[in-house]
């Protein structure tokens, strides 16, 4: 297969071939036929680095953005400060043929009281981004059209991590689509990834 019969835009074609990418993974070519579908589906996909899954999320997550509402539409979660960075770096790239705009919740980064974001995606660690949520309110989690946590298998490791992201869960409007990526399988993982992503498409690559 190749990237133009998945069916991306014009635009995030070029930025894919501007990152050197000739054609999709096998997770890239088995995940985002179905990503990208209407009405969107959910997924629990068990997925190892290396394979190309950041750039498959991101592309699902920016194809969903609609570029004229200055708000939040997707929210990415990643359990570290520099895996939010890394992400964040491809969403950029990816985007960069588009007025897509991304911001990072991460420590040390700093508004005004009273701001409101008008990135269009969000890439975070679910502490940060649990403030931004509820304390500062920068954004409104029902206005999310795209969920991603990526990493779960470190999130359920990390203190508060899954508590914090079921609580943003909760807030998500029931046609919001929610993604969940893990290394693993393990019970504590999928127990987690039940809670937070409703009736999930199962996939291994
Ligand atoms: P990940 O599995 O997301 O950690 O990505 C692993 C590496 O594969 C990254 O360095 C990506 O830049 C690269 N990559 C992802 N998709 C492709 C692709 N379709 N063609 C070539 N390299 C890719």
């Amino acid at each position: 297969k190749t990237f133009e019969e998945l069916k991306l835009h014009k635009s995030l074609l070029e930025g894919v071939y501007g990152m050197g990418f000739n054609k999709p993974s096998k997770i890239q070519e088995t995940a985002l036929p179905m990503l990208m579908c209407d009405p969107p589906q959910n997924m629990i996909a068990q997925s190892q680095s290396g394979t190309g899954k950041t750039a498959a999320f991101v592309l699902a997550t920016l194809s969903r953005i609609e570029v004229a509402a200055r708000y939040p539409q997707a929210l990415i979660l990643a359990p570290t400060y520099e895996l939010a960075l890394q992400i964040g770096e491809v969403l950029q790239k990816m985007a960069s043929r588009t007025e897509i705009v991304v911001e990072h919740a991460i420590r040390g980064k700093r508004y005004a009281r009273g701001t409101k974001i008008q990135a269009h995606v969000i890439v975070g660690t679910p502490g940060t981004t649990v403030d931004w949520i509820f304390k500062l309110k920068f954004f409104d989690p029902r206005q999310l059209k795209v969920f991603v946590l990526d990493e779960a298998d470190v999130m359920v490791s990390q203190q508060g991590h899954q508590e914090q992201s079921i609580r943003i869960k909760k807030q998500l409007d029931t046609r919001c689509q929610c993604l969940l990526f893990s290394a693993t399988y393990e019970e504590d993982v999928m127990r987690f990834a039940q809670t937070v992503i409703p009736d999930p498409i199962l996939i291994r690559l």
